[in-house]
């Protein structure tokens, strides 16, 4: 169930309970070799209190997608709000008083997430620091919902792939943020201990966050409230309560799914609108 709410977070706060709104977002990447069309025109919500798995093959656009919302990188065009701020208007400085308030970020690799010499706590009070959160953080009870209660003294090699990543979750959500983006953050994990996670980020998100998550876990994505499938930088499906819709973009583009698509070895197809549907046959 999503929670009706507005929530302050620094110069972020949601809009009813739409913590992120993409529209017609386009990421070109322009390099020696020429350009890469990442992301064509994507178009998603990301609601507060739900976990929302982004899925798709390699080079699909995941990362880009994910950076774009974390305001760690500039779309080429489009329209990315995160909260009421619309991103694309911003200075640099203003997008990063909005990663430190208001969006947490969280590395697929647990060591990208954490400073070697710093122990548990430190990491937290760090992260406090720098993020300044608008009510007083409570370690206590942050460390404990997230398992590392008795480890507040550890330092990062001393903690486990799992522990890691939980601590990178910690340092996520010391701020109260409206978003927590996670680059598939199980990947470097056993099944079991990326189910404590997977748990972990679901009572996160039952506080009200919107976690974003790239994956190619299965568990996770059976176990998100929402799916977002992307192909060749386009959104291809999305699943939401056990079902799974395919998307049909503003020009009336659809992406037919790569089992279908080999009905249509010559790339024609015969498309018929009867009965209130759409079928489309090979010629
Ligand atoms: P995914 O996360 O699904 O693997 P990415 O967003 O990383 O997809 O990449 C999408 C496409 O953009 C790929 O073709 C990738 O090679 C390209 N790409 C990503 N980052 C850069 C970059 N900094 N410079 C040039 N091309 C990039």
């Amino acid at each position: 169930m999503l929670r009706e709410r507005s929530r302050e977070r620094g110069n972020v706060t949601a809009t009813g309970d739409l913590a992120a709104t993409c529209r017609g977002l386009v990421k070109i990447y322009w390099s020696a070799t020429g350009e890469v069309h990442a992301l064509k025109g994507i178009d998603a919500e990301f609601p507060s209190a739900s976990l929302t798995a982004v899925v798709g093959p390699s080079g699909s656009g995941k990362s880009s997608l994910l950076r774009i919302l974390a305001a760690l990188d500039r779309a080429t065009a489009g329209m990315v709000r995160v909260g009421r701020r619309e991103l694309s208007a911003l200075r640099w400085d203003q997008l990063q008083r909005i990663r430190r308030r208001g969006i947490g970020y969280v590395f697929q690799r647990p060591s990208d997430n954490l400073i070697p010499y710093l122990t548990v706590e430190a990491h937290l009070r760090t992260a406090a620091r720098i993020r300044r959160p608008l009510r007083r953080p409570r370690f206590d009870e942050l460390l404990e919902m997230l398992g590392l209660g008795r480890h507040r003294d550890a330092l990062p090699h001393h903690l486990s792939g799992g522990e890691q990543q939980r601590l990178a979750f910690a340092q996520a959500v010391v701020a109260d943020p409206l978003l927590v983006v996670a680059d598939e953050p199980t990947a470097e994990l056993d099944s079991e201990t990326a189910w404590g996670l997977l748990s972990i980020m679901r009572s996160l998100a039952g506080r009200g966050v919107a976690l974003v998550v790239a994956t190619h876990d299965p568990t996770v994505i059976r176990e998100a409230d929402r799916a977002i499938y992307l192909r060749h930088g386009a959104v291809e499906a999305e699943a939401r309560e056990d079902r799974t819709l395919s998307v049909i973009d503003a020009d009336g583009r659809i992406q037919i799914p790569p089992a279908g698509l080999r009905l249509f070895p010559d790339r024609r197809a015969v498309i018929r609108v009867e009965d209130g549907g759409l079928r489309i046959d090979p010629p």
